[in-house]
């Protein structure tokens, strides 16, 4: 894999499979932007780590789901770096409840940050990719989104409608060199996972094939193929790293 003189963006970057994904491009040769919302030492440390690699970071503070602060991380990449190759969706939030027992506020934040913050980022992004007549959009949805799960309404209803996106994206601006995928990983070993209690996690391991969870790698090796060349021909597709979980 060869990203050498290449800008990549990753939101969500501080840790977890956005902290995979921005290492492993680094280590192909491009420039990281590392977006982070809340925890800027640890948003530091992977920009450090980005750094090691012997590649240049940037990091920098933006709420996705806001589509001023959206656009400003974008344009801060263009402005450091001269160009955008390659955008990363992978900021994501779970608010899980019954749907019966949902707040609007949880509806509201999961499909403000999941779905709306990947649009956000998309636009913006665009209008640099389109005149560059090359880009690479690889979207962080999840295997909830193909398969539903009870007390995760909102999850997967955004994880969904992040498919519909790319979907969409992938035929808008296909015929400028962009290619818009999505990836669809299973139950991967992070924070946002480390909350679920061990009778799920034991539920959820018999039901994977390969018969362990997935790692923060797992996912990023995937998104590195795609933002390659060797993916030039591949677009609007859903690929799932899970195991087996969702065959
Ligand atoms: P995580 O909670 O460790 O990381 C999510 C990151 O998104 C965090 O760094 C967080 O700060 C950031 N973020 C949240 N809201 C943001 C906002 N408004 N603006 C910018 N950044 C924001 O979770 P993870 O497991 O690394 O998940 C990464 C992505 O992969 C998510 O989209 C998640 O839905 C998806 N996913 C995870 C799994 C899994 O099993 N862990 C499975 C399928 C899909």
């Amino acid at each position: 894999m060869n990203l050498d003189g290449k800008t990549a963006l990753v939101t969500g970057a501080s840790r977890g499979i956005g902290r995979a994904v921005a290492l492993v491009l680094a280590q192909a040769g491009a420039n990281v932007v590392v977006n982070y919302v809340h925890n800027v030492q640890a948003g530091q440390a992977v920009a450090d780590e980005v750094g090691r690699a012997g590649v240049r970071a940037l990091l920098f503070k933006a709420d996705v789901s806001r589509p001023d602060e959206a656009a400003g991380l974008v344009e801060a990449a263009v402005a450091e770096f001269g160009r955008l190759d390659i955008l990363v969706n992978n900021a994501g939030i779970t608010r899980d409840n019954l749907v019966l027992r949902m707040a609007d506020t949880d509806w509201d934040a999961v499909l403000s940050v999941n779905l709306k913050g990947a649009f956000n980022t998309t636009r913006a992004a665009l209008r640099h990719m389109l005149k560059a007549r090359y880009g690479r959009i690889i979207n962080i949805s999840s295997i909830i989104g193909l398969r539903g799960n009870a007390g995760q309404a909102n999850y997967a209803a955004a994880k969904a409608g992040l498919i519909g996106l790319t979907k969409s994206v992938a035929r808008e601006v296909g015929s400028r060199n962009i290619t818009v995928n999505a990836v669809a990983p299973g139950f991967i070993l992070t924070e946002m996972t480390d909350k679920l209690p061990q009778d799920v996690r034991n539920r959820m391991i018999a039901e994977i094939p390969l018969g362990r969870f997935g790692t923060p790698e797992d996912v990023a090796a995937l998104v590195a193929f795609l933002a390659g060349d060797s993916a030039a021909y591949i677009t609007g597709q859903v690929i799932a790293v899970d195991g087996g979980m969702a065959i």
